[in-house]
């Protein structure tokens, strides 16, 4: 069986975005309101030869059981189901009370993470970016999901552990 990797992160840090990218095309539903890939959704991909599955995950049941805990419950099924994860924050907005809860899921399955500090559309988003380490992640790798910036390094790296 192809090795999993599930993307996750809160509404609208660009999941989908990210997703379409490595794909090469555009599959995943990318929208401005928060909310819009329902459940999870499967992908083939394949990256420098390496063939994997890619989970998309998104908001749902985010009216009924409030945004922390949609996103809590979404990551926690998705971490379950992969192999490693790609740990998405919206480095323009720097991390949440939301973020860090996600974090303390990550660390508690022990899955390889890769963190993606996503839109940083141009050096002058790279600080935004080194704010990051302060999840205890590790290395925060800049990208812009919508513009390609930094997606070869951040794939690199995900394929080192997964
Ligand atoms: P998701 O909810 O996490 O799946 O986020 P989406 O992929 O649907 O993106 C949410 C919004 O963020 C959309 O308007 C995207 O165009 C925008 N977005 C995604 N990636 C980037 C990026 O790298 N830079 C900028 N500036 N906007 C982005
Ligand atoms: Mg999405």
């Amino acid at each position: 069986p192809l090795p999993v990797l599930a993307v996750v992160g809160r509404p609208n840090v660009g999941k989908s975005t990210l997703v379409n990218r490595i794909l090469g095309r555009r599959e995943a539903v990318v929208q401005d309101q928060p909310g819009v890939t329902r459940d999870r959704v499967t992908y083939e991909a394949n990256w420098a030869g390496r063939r994997f599955k890619l989970v998309d995950t998104g908001g749902w049941e985010q009216d009924v059981l409030g945004l922390d805990a949609s996103v809590a419950a979404q990551a926690e099924f998705a971490i379950q189901a992969a192999d490693a994860v790609v740990f998405v924050v919206d480095s323009k907005v720097g991390a949440t009370d939301t973020d860090e809860a996600v974090v303390k899921l990550l660390r508690r399955a022990g899955k390889p993470v890769v963190l993606c500090a996503n839109k940083v559309d141009g050096p002058t988003g790279e600080a935004d970016a080194a704010m990051l380490w302060n999840l205890g992640l590790g290395e925060p790798h800049p990208v812009s999901s919508l513009h390609g910036r930094g997606t070869g390094d951040l794939l690199d790296a995900i394929l080192d552990v997964l």
